[in-house]
This record gives C-alpha cells, structure tokens and sequence, in this order.
C-alpha cells in the first residue's frame, strides 16, 4: 500500500514549466511530452496536466478502475491550473473549463476520443456568459460538450454498440440540421444563442430518451468521466484494430491530458488551424497549414467547413479564394512562423502542429513529429541535411524501409493523362495514382481485397470507423476534408493514394451511388476509377500506369545510405532479366537461382519436356539421354544470368522441388512424352503414379534427389563449370557458389560434393584449362541441419537460410496451407505477425543465432546468408544484421528497401553501443 502511494501519476505543465519533458513518450504519450517540452522552450501553451500511462495500465489492471491514489494527484494538479489559468473550475463567476484528450506514444491520429468544453454545466454557464459577453458562444460550446461527451463517455465507453447511423451522435447531427433547416440557417455560425439553448435542451433530452441517463451537471463528474473514458477508449474497435495494422503492442496504454481550454470560436478575432512545418506531401520547405476563423479544432479535422490556407505561398485549387492567416493576421502569423522555426531547431524535423487563437492570443495545442509522404520523407531528409540540421546517419534513418515502395510508386502515365478529362477535383493527400472498382463501405472494401479485386473506397468523409477500409483499398475519395482531415492523415501514413475533398461529388452511402455537380455522371458501386493522388484529380474507367522514373534525389540517398551498411544485399532472381532488374536496384550478387525456374514459364517448352523425359526414365541409360540432351539449356540459363550480374557472385542452388510437380497431367502432354520414350501412355501414367508421395515437402527433393540420381547433380555442375569456364574465357569474373538445398547431415554434403569435384576436375581437363576457384555450400533449412551447424559446417564454405522452409519445418505450419488458419492466430493474437513474412525471432531466430555460432566456430570466416522470403522485411533485415549475418538475398523489387533496413540497423547499432559505453565505466 506504502508503495502504492509513491507513484507520481500525474504531471503538470504550463507557464513555461512542466513537470516531464519532450523526451519522456512511454510514461506521458507523445502529446503529453511535447506539450511539456513547448513549455520549457517558452511556448504559450494553455497550461494542464497529464495523467501518465502507467495509470492507463493500473486502470485496467484494477478492472477499469481509476487508482484511488490518484483523486489527489488530480485535484493539486486542476489547482495549479487554476492558479496558473488564473481561472477556477466548476467556479459559477470564472469557470475554467478543460479538454480530456489521448496521447499515446506513438501518434494514432483520430483513434482515440476526446471531450473539450468539460466544466461547463447550469451553474458555471451564467458565469461564462457574464465574462466573455458572448451568450452564443457559451451556448455552442455547451451544446458541443454535450455532444461529445454522450456519444464518447456516455455511450461509446459504456461499450454501447448502436447499429450504423443510430448512435447518439448521429442523432445530434440529425436534430442540428433538422434544427438549421426550421430556422433557415445555411451553416452552424448562423445560429443565434437562443437556438443553440433550445438545441442543448433538446440534446439532453435526447441524451435521457436514447442512453437512458441524464447528462451530468457536476463539473467533477464530468472530468472524471472524461479521464475514464479516455482510457476505456485504448481498447474501441477503431484503435484496436489501428493498433493491430500499425504493430502498435497492445500493453502500452495511452495517456490523458486534461489541458485548460482556450477558445477559437469566440468571434472574429478567434481561429483555430492545424499546420505542418513543411509540407507533408512533397517536402518542400514551405509552412503548410489550414485555419479557420471563429470555431474549434475539430471543425478543421472533420472536414465539416473547407479550411483557408494559413499562408499565400501555399494556397491550392481548392482554397485559392479564401483568405490566408498570413494576411487576416499578420502579426499572430508572424509569432507562429516564429514558433514554427523554434519548433524545427529544437526537433530538428518536420512537427504537425495544432493551434487556436482566442481573442487574438496564441496558443499552441500540440506538437509532434509530422506524418509525411515517402518523396516528402526523401527531400526533408536531403533539404535537412543540406541546412545542417541533421546528420547523415540522421538523414538515413528518417526514411522508413517500407515508404521506399511508394517511392517506386506506379503513377499514371502521363501520356494517358493529357488527354483524359477528369471528371471531379480534390486535394492531393496521398501520392502516386490508383485505379480500380468503386465500393462505398468500408465493408465493402474488406471484402472486395478478400476476393482479390482492386478497389478504391469513396466516402462523403472517412471516419476512423473505416481504417480497416482504407486500408484494403488500393486508393480512397472523399467528398469533404482538408490535408489534415482524417482520410489524409491515415492515407498519407500509409503513402495510400488519396483524395479528400471533391466538393463536386455528393457521396451517397445508402443508394451506393456518387452524383458529381454539372455532370451527368452517376458514379456507381462497381465502377472503375482512376486516382492521381499527387494531383487531386479522379478520372472515371481505367488510364495506363508507369513506373516512377528514376529519381536522382533518391538515388544520392541511397548511396549515403549503402555507406553506413555493413551487411550485403543480394537478390533471388533465375532470370537474365531478373538479375538486371535487381542489378539497377543495387543488388550485389545473387544468394539463390533456383535452378528449376527455368522449367516454368516463358520458353520453358523445350526444357521442360526434357526434364520430364528425365524424371519418367526408368533406366540410368534412358535419364544420361535424357539429361544430355537437357543440359545445353540449363547451361544457357545459368550462363545468361551469370553474364547479366557482370562478375558479381552468383549463389546457384541445385534442383530442389518434388519431381512429380513437373509429371504432365493432361493426355497431349502425355501422349508426345511417351512417343519421345518410346513406350505407352499407360505407362506414362504408372510411373507418374509411381512418383505420387503423401508428404512430398518432406520427401523426394533437394539434395535427396542427387542422392538416389548422382547423374542429376553431375548434370548441374557440368552445366555450371562449363558456363563459367566459357566466361571467365572471355574475360567475365566468375566463381561459381554451388548450394545443396534440404540438408540435414554433413553426410548428404560430403557425397555430394565429391561428384560435384569429380565433375570439375573432368571439365577443366576436356576444355584443357585450369582448376578455377568455385564454393559448396549449404542451405539450413532443417532444424537439424542449424542444430548440427558446426558438422555442416566442416564441409559446407557458405551457409543461406532458407527461411521458408526453416519456418515450416519449426512450426510444423505447412507453407502453402497457412491461410486456412494463420488468419486466426493473428486475430486471436496467438501470433504476433504472420512468420512466413517476418522472421518468427523468438523461435526460427534462435535457430539461426545458434547455426552462425556454431558454424562460425567450425570455419571463423563461414559466410552466411538468408534467402526466404522474409530476406526483404525490415524487420528481419534488422535481425540478419544483428546476428551477424554477411549478406541478405530477396526479390529485385524489395533490394533497394533491404539496403536501407540494413543500412539503419548498422546505424541504431552504432548508436546503441555509444550510449552503452558510459555505462560500462562505472
Ligand atoms: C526457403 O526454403 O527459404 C527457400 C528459399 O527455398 P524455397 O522457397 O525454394 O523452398
Ligand atoms: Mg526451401
């Protein structure tokens, strides 16, 4: 109990001091800890407190109960903000009223509720009204809290579930317009204060007739109310399943900020605006952002009225004809322009800031790290550079692995453009272009992705009811909503194409059908539209894409980036033009040809009937034919692909897969393989038959195929000797790395490599040259083969991790029937993450650790690669880098992604071991 008392739950902050400061994240949130840092650096900030997220742990932990040990905390704290606000709450003459809002650590924007206007009641009205001399005002304000605070403590933190478009705010909504149609009133400003009383009158009515309850009177009941269902709101649908699609874990919690309100909506010298330091879409150095006059924050946010642009430099299409804050006022747009360059120095980033003027005062509500574009992320991080800002290592890590996708971004080919119409216009919120079938619910989207199909998700505005939407589709429309509106907001996040605010569509959701003002057009579900999300324009049918050409911007950063890398990249690729692919993305040699590609696909006829007269031979006779005859072309592959990496090191594994996969099924297929042959259909058949397995993953492939057929490894290295002799003849480096794929004993490795030397000794004396250098190396795909690694290691000179199959095979989770159950383990949270896409650290990790040590031990300078698929996720990159591994090797498209993941892992490496370093000398 003793100990209980001692937790410091609560943190003040304001006139230019706090309690905690920017880098204090994991116990005040993001929002929490840079509000107390804009403190310290003298920023006004409405002054507050926050209530930690080890109190959000213990709430829940009590059973959603608030720690008794933190009434207290809270009531010296709301009594410094009385003294410092020079105001007092629940006070009939100088109410103070406060806002309850989340702030996690990290920033999941719109997920979590927040009440503002938390105070106001019958007895401190009279009090606000006699101060500000604005009765309409205090009664908007009251009639806003009402509606916020039923719909999130009353209804939403009460787990009430209404059925779409019955919650309670929505009925709100419903008696607003209901109650600006009677009076004639186009826009809520119109409404005078006598009609917003008889609206706040009507709204509790409707608050006791829907939830059953009366809207509290008591300001201390409100606050506590709103603290309460801060916390409950961590665990709603929309930031649970936000959480789950950004990795966020679900034990962090998130904390409460009780902060003193100041006003926006006070009149015509009052405005509220959100801004970012840079713009968020391209980079450039231009203060961004959007205001409005007379209203509160979450005017802008929700898209309800089109924001102004806060400056002339920065105005678009849409908002050209409204006046900017830099001219409407420019001496407070001077002091935020002031702000926002003491922001950037201190930060030394791009900051997402929030602020309101009451009255013609300042005051910032938020700071924190902007979400930004991929290209913005790129000339942010090359501008800052330039300015001396940040440094290298700095500049590299501020790009996310993942956002190099949309870098890469496919974008509508310009050609097609110039001569397509767009039918509608909107703000540019998400980059690159995206074209698909219309759906109009976020429901709707999740099912369309389901069955395979591309869609783009249009809304009148995104709500964060809709994340699991937007997240399926391949592009997102809104009819309302600025930059900062939350289908921006969570688009850009996820560097998602997007469009917010077409003002010419009018969205409707029941009919499933869009109307665009002076257009004939009625957009309906199932329609195909394109998207330019870099320039706000929709286009109905679909218009070619192109590849973002290449960008020399991008190009500088990554060969900064390859600079602090430590770990090589190589690439999967079994193709000439695979390999060039991977070459022009910096690829530094090959980790795994899978030799048996060659058998599927293009040209693959002729060797591909081949192989099958191989596989169906029954007599050694009958497969050396065979396997001569096949030879030429394996040799020509290999050599092809050899040639294009242009004496970078290329790993080649020998044939791997069930032979049965290649036997022909259909009867023309089988007919023309038995004429070749000489024998029947029938027996076609049988030995097809013959070649069935039960289990076939784990049974007649990789190096067991070499071990019952020698003359099939014998095959493959002469294919691969000869190729290499006739390059390094003509002057091309070449030494060739040969991989046993399947292993578990030194004993497979021992028999095979003598056929594989028996092989090279005979080539170079046919061709009469030289021994040419070459490897034998392994795949550890068997846990056997990583247990035992140091046997393997005395044979094998290289090791890869074939990390598919090593998953496999430590789960027990078959590879290619993972999607009738992995789906549950994820929902059920029995699994963090799908481990075929990321590597499983805690279980397939300790495998690899130990199989580097323990081949390491063996042979010190062993090399060691990984070459499944999870080689190209950042993650996994970051954990090759960490055990030491030399090289990782994933598909062309994701090299340049693995150059930077490693590149970053070096650096946070680095920077690890020079802030453990004090420590050590103690
Ligand atoms: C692996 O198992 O990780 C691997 C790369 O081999 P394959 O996917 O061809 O089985
Ligand atoms: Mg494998």
């Amino acid at each position: 109990m003793a100990k209980a008392k001692l937790i410091k739950y609560v943190y003040l902050f304001g006139n230019k001091q706090a309690d905690g400061n920017g880098s204090m994240k994991t116990l005040l949130g993001g929002k929490g800890a840079n509000l107390a840092e804009m403190c310290l650096l003298g920023i006004p900030v409405p002054a507050g407190f926050t209530v930690s997220t080890e109190c959000c742990t213990a709430y829940y932990a009590g059973g959603c109960k608030l720690p008794a040990v933190l009434t207290n905390q809270v009531l010296d704290a709301l009594h410094k903000t009385e003294k410092i606000m020079g105001k007092k709450y629940g006070d009939p003459e100088n109410p103070l009223l406060v806002s309850c809002r989340s702030g996690a650590r990290s920033s999941m924007p719109g997920m979590m509720d927040t009440v503002l206007n938390v105070g106001l009641s019958t007895a401190t009205i009279p009090g606000m009204v006699k101060k500000t001399n604005n009765p309409r005002f205090v009664w908007d304000s009251y009639r806003r809290l009402i509606m916020m605070y039923a719909d999130v403590v009353m209804e939403k933190a009460e787990g009430l579930d209404p059925a779409e478009g019955k919650g309670i705010r929505k009925i709100m909504d419903e008696r607003l317009d209901q109650f600006k149609h009677q009076r004639g009133c186009a826009s809520d400003t119109d409404l005078k204060a006598e009609d917003l009383q008889q609206l706040a009158d009507d709204f509790k009515a409707l608050v006791k007739k829907h939830l059953g309850k009366a809207f509290p009177d008591d300001p201390m009941a409100q606050l506590w109310g709103g603290i309460a269902a801060v916390f409950k709101s961590w665990n709603g649908k929309k930031a649970v399943s936000y959480r789950r699609i950004e990795g966020i874990p679900d034990d962090w919690g998130t904390a409460v900020n009780v902060q003193a309100m100041v006003f926006g909506n006070m009149g015509d010298s009052s405005a509220t605006g959100v801004a970012f330091t840079r713009d968020p879409a391209t980079g450039e150095d231009k203060f961004y952002g959007e205001w409005l006059v007379n209203a509160q924050g979450e005017d802008v946010v929700a898209g309800i009225r089109t924001p102004s642009p806060i400056n002339d430099d920065t105005k678009n299409e849409q908002n050209k004809h409204l006046k900017s804050m830099q001219v409407a006022m420019p001496a407070t747009y001077k002091q935020l322009f002031a702000i926002r360059n003491t922001l950037e120095k201190n930060y030394h980033d791009m900051l997402d800031i929030e602020f309101t003027i009451e009255e013609g005062k300042l005051w910032m509500l938020q700071c924190r790290v902007g979400k930004r574009t991929g290209t913005a992320a790129l000339n942010m991080a090359m501008d800052m550079l330039a300015e001396r800002m940040i440094d290298q290592e700095t500049a590299v890590l501020r790009l996310d692995p993942k956002q190099l996708d949309e870098l890469l971004h496919p974008i509508i080919d310009p050609k097609a453009e110039k001569d397509a119409k767009p039918l509608v216009k909107g703000l540019p919120a998400g980059p690159g272009a995206a074209c698909g079938k219309l759906v109009f619910t976020a429901e709707d989207a999740v099912a369309s992705a389901k069955a395979g199909q591309k869609c783009i998700l249009i809304r009148e505005e995104t709500n964060p009811e809709d994340v699991e939407g937007m997240r399926a589709a391949v592009g997102i429309m809104t009819a309302r909503g600025g930059m900062t509106s939350h289908a921006a907001l969570v688009a850009r996040g996820w560097g998602k194409c997007c469009i917010v605010g077409a003002g010419g569509l009018h969205v409707d959701a029941a009919s499933k059908t869009a109307k665009v003002t002076g257009s004939d057009v009625v957009l309906k579900e199932g329609d195909v539209v394109t998207l330019n999300g870099t320039r706000g324009y929709v286009y109905v049918g679909s218009l070619a894409m192109i590849d973002a050409s290449e960008n020399p911007r991008f190009q500088k950063f990554m060969t900064m980036a390859d600079k602090f890398r430590t770990m090589g990249v190589r690439t999967n690729a079994d193709t000439p033009a695979d390999a060039a692919v991977a070459k022009s993305f910096g690829a530094e040699g090959i980790g795994l040809f899978r030799t048996e590609h060659m058998f599927y696909g293009e040209g693959c006829d002729k060797p591909l009937f081949l192989l099958r007269k191989m596989i169906l031979s029954t007599t050694l006779d009958e497969r050396r034919k065979a396997l001569g005859e096949l030879l030429p072309f394996v040799k020509a592959s290999i050599k092809g692909t050899m040639e294009a990496m242009g004496g970078l090191p290329v790993t080649i594994r020998l044939l791997d897969p069930p032979l049965h996969e290649f036997v022909p099924q259909g009867a023309e297929k089988q007919a023309e393989l038995a004429a070749a042959l000489g024998i029947t259909a029938e027996e076609i058949h049988k030995r097809g038959e013959e070649l069935h397995e039960n289990n076939p993953m784990m049974g007649h492939r990789g190096v067991r195929l070499g071990v019952t057929y020698p003359e099939v490894t014998e095959m493959q290295a002469r294919a691969i000797f000869e190729a290499a002799a006739e390059l390094i003849k003509s002057g091309t480096k070449c030494k060739p790395e040969i991989m046993i794929p399947v292993t578990c004993d030194v004993s497979e490795l021992k028999h095979q490599k003598a056929i594989i030397a028996g092989v090279q000794a005979a080539v170079c004396k046919e061709l009469g040259i030289k021994a040419f250098p070459y490897m034998v190396g392994t795949m550890i795909e068997i846990p056997r083969a990583a247990l035992l690694a140091d046997r393997m290691a005395q044979e094998a000179e290289f090791f890869s991790f074939g990390t598919n199959d090593l998953t496999q095979m430590s789960f027990g989770f078959s590879r290619d029937d993972i999607g009738s159950f992995l789906p549950d383990y994820l929902s059920k949270k029995l699994l963090p993450a799908d481990p075929f896409q990321t590597i499983d650290q805690d279980g397939v990790g300790q495998l690899i650790k130990m199989a580097v040590e323990k081949g390491r031990a063996t042979r010190e300078h062993l090399k060691v690669g990984i070459c499944g698929e999870q080689g190209g996720d950042p993650a996994s990159v970051n954990f090759c880098h960490r055990t030491g591994l030399t090289y990782v090797s994933c598909s062309p498209f994701r090299v340049p992604l693995a150059r930077l993941a490693a590149a970053q892992a070096a650096i946070e490496e680095k920077r690890q071991a020079k802030k453990a370093k004090p420590a050590k000398k103690k």
